[in-house]
Order: C-alpha cells, then structure tokens, then sequence
C-alpha cells in the first residue's frame, strides 16, 4: 500500500471519534468546514488543564494561576508564529471567527464609519461577515456594497477595482468560501485596496487549516479564524490586527482585565492584547487552540494541501459522472470541499438518507444564502474534507448519492 495510506492510518488513530458507529455503520465525517473533529492530543491537553492546572489566570500569585497563565500565554506566542504576526501582543483571542468580525465592525469600525460611506464585502460571505458590517451600516447610515460572483463561483475582480471609490472606507473578504470551496486571491485584493489606503478584514475561517497564513506577507489589516475549523475547541478563535490599528481602537468589551486602573471617575485601560479580553477568556479553549496548531504542525501544510487537493479532485471526479448532480462552486482555485445538488431532490432529503448510511454531510445554505439566492438553489449538500478522510470514504459517499437517487 502507498506510504499515504499509512499515514492516514496513524493520523486517524489520533481521532478517537473516528472509531464510533452512527445508525449501525462506521462514522464518515464529512463535515469538518462546519467543525473539525478533535485529536486526542487537543482533548489530552483540556483535560490536563482541568486536571492539573485549573485556575483563573493574570491575577493570582499562587502556582496553579501561574502555571495557567503561562500555558495561556504561550497559545499566543505560539498563534503569532503560527501566523507570522510581528508581536504576540497582535494576537486577540476571541470566542471565534464571528466574534473577531464582531470586535472589530464595534471597535474599529464605529470610529472610522461616518453617514455616506461605503463598506465593501463580496457575494460569497458567510453570514458572519455580512451582518456585523450591516448592523454598522445600520447604526451610521453607510453603504453596503457587494463584489459579485461568477457562475463559477468566482470574484469579478474588474468589478472589485471599479467598487472602490472615494467612500469605500473598510473592505471584508473571506479567504476560502465555505459553501463554493473558492480560494480568493486575497493579496491581489489587498494590495489594491491598500493602493487606496482602504484596511482590509480577511475572513480565514475556513482557509487556517488548508493553508499556510503568513499575514506580514498579506499585509492584512486584521485575520480572524475559529479554533473548532482547525482540529481545536469550540468558543475560541483568534484575531490578529496591526498594532497601530488596534492601539487607536476603543476596547469593544469592559470588565475585567481590559483595565490598568478604576475609579468611579475614570478607569484606565489594559494595554495590547488585554485590552480587548474582558472578562475570564475560555483559558482550557486556549490552552486546547495550542495543541491543535502542534498537532497541524506535526502534520504539515504541505501533506495537508495535497491530501485535500486529492480527495477534492477524486470526488469531483466521481461525482461528476452521477446524472442529475450539479456541481455549486467549480472554481479554478478552490479548498477541500464538493457542494452539490441533486435533480429533484431536496439537499435536506439527502442528508438525512446519507445519515442513515453513517455519512455526516452538511445541507442547507450554510449560513450563505445570498449564495444560494444567486445559483437559485434552496441550498446544498457539501462535503467538506479533513486531513483524515480517506479516498475510500469518498467513495461510500458516492455509493450513498447513488442510493438517495435510486430511492426517490
Ligand atoms: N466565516 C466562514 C467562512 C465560516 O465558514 C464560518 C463558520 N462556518 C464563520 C465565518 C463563522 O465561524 P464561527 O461560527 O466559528 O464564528
């Protein structure tokens, strides 16, 4: 067998979900853009913590706050050399992803937003980073503008350039589509907005475990992404910003920690990054967000990327020959994911037959539906791959449309 095979065998015996049985059948888990499953090196890190080190950090002297702090502190050091930022102090933890969009559409953009301005997004957005700029828009009386799609599931870049005007004041763009699977060309993007001096939000969530993220070398202004998506803990994520920017911004949240000083007449606020962590953080989330990128980093993004781009293009392949099923999203450049529809049969249908068979797939809109609005489908079935599914996990998923077909 090929010396692949064997390393997916040893990364497997890592997930101790991928044991169980689901209606009788082994588990396939296709679902990991909606979350990944959890090595046991990120469940053995939580448990140590709650074992051995449980306790509040920043504030205590005694040992066990000590040790906590420093397991805590070391995630950030380790996420800034994971992401290449300049200084660990860049690196926000968050609740996730939606969180980080939320912190800085309230911190940053409430400052920078004025009545008639103009907020770029694209097509493709997850819900996440459409709402939190909308509720801004909202609040100020700016314009939401929107870079269109292709039928391919594509940026129309020509239409990005002619949307930045003297308005366009921030622009949010996510990395890799989670319901198209599109990776955009976000350094081009990047770089002509900065060619205008518009900062640049980059949605990573669903790009942090399929590629490499150097944000020095993107030079984005702010990168947000989930622990979960990434082999880590739920109710945890990251957002990294420049330092001048989120020098100038006003802490989002206030409470404990976010302060140098208090009194009833003025509180003085934390510097970088507490200042914009009130309250307990989800510390064993942390501490758990650390072992997923030791874990990510055992493995490698370039075993990563090629495994994915395997099972993609396998499946694509695959599916491609099954009469009735369309294909949403066949970008040039797309991440590990197939969203599809069948002829006649609603995607809901579909999953619930694909559950039978111990497939765990995910249908819906996939909190996109101006997506879905715009290929006039009530949504889709997507599979979306991690660094354990197998060729031959692919293959039952075809076994299984094949299935859902024959029965309507
Ligand atoms: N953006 C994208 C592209 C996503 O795929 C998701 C999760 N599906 C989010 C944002 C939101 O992530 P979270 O729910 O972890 O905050």
């Amino acid at each position: 067998m090929s010396e692949t095979l064997v390393d997916i065998e040893s990364i497997r015996a890592q997930f101790p979900i991928l044991q169980r049985e689901v209606n009788g059948k082994p588990l396939i888990y296709f679902d990991n853009g909606a979350t990944s499953q959890k090595p046991q090196s990120v469940i053995n890190a939580i448990n140590h913590y709650y074992e051995y080190e449980n306790s509040n950090i920043h504030r205590g002297v005694h040992t066990l706050s000590q040790e906590a702090t420093s397991a805590y502190e070391e995630v950030r050091k380790k996420v800034q050399k994971f992401i290449n930022a300049e200084h660990d102090h860049e690196i926000i933890f968050t609740s996730g992803t939606t969180g980080g969009i939320n912190l800085v559409a309230s911190s940053f953009g409430e400052n920078l937003i004025r009545k008639g301005d103009e907020i770029l997004i694209t097509a493709m957005e997850h819900h996440s980073n459409i709402v939190p700029w909308q509720m801004l828009c909202e609040r100020k009386g700016a314009h939401l503008k929107v870079v269109p799609i292709s039928k391919e599931g594509e940026l129309d870049l020509e239409e990005y350039e002619r949307l930045i005007g003297p308005k366009t004041e921030l622009i949010s763009l996510v990395h890799v589509s989670n319901s198209l699977g599109t990776i955009n060309p976000i350094k081009k993007m990047i770089d002509i907005a900065h060619a205008q001096n518009i900062p640049v939000l980059i949605d990573g969530a669903q790009a942090i475990h399929h590629t490499p993220v150097d944000v020095q070398e993107l030079d984005c202004d702010f990168y947000v992404f989930s622990a979960h998506k990434m082999y880590g803990p739920t109710g945890v994520g990251v957002l990294y910003g420049k330092e001048e920017l989120l020098n100038d911004m006003a802490p989002y949240q206030g409470g404990g920690d976010m302060i140098k000083n208090v009194t009833f007449e003025k509180t003085i606020y934390n510097d970088l990054p507490h200042k914009f962590e009130a309250g307990t953080p989800n510390i064993a989330g942390g501490i758990g967000l650390g072992a997923a990128i030791d874990f990510i980093n055992s493995i490698g993004y370039d075993f990563i990327i090629q495994h994915e781009a395997e099972l993609s293009r396998f499946a694509t392949s695959q599916l491609r020959d099954i009469k009735g099923l369309r294909f949403i999203g066949t970008a040039k450049e797309r991440a590990g994911l197939v969203s599809f529809v069948l002829d006649g049969i609603h995607p809901y249908d579909t999953g619930v037959i694909l559950d039978k068979l111990g497939l765990a797939l995910r249908t819906g809109h996939h909190c996109t539906q101006p997506v879905m609005t715009f290929f006039e489908v009530p949504g889709t079935v997507r599979a979306s791959f991690a660094v354990y599914n197998t060729k031959q996990e692919v293959a039952r998923l075809v076994e299984g449309i094949d299935r859902v077909k024959r029965m309507f």
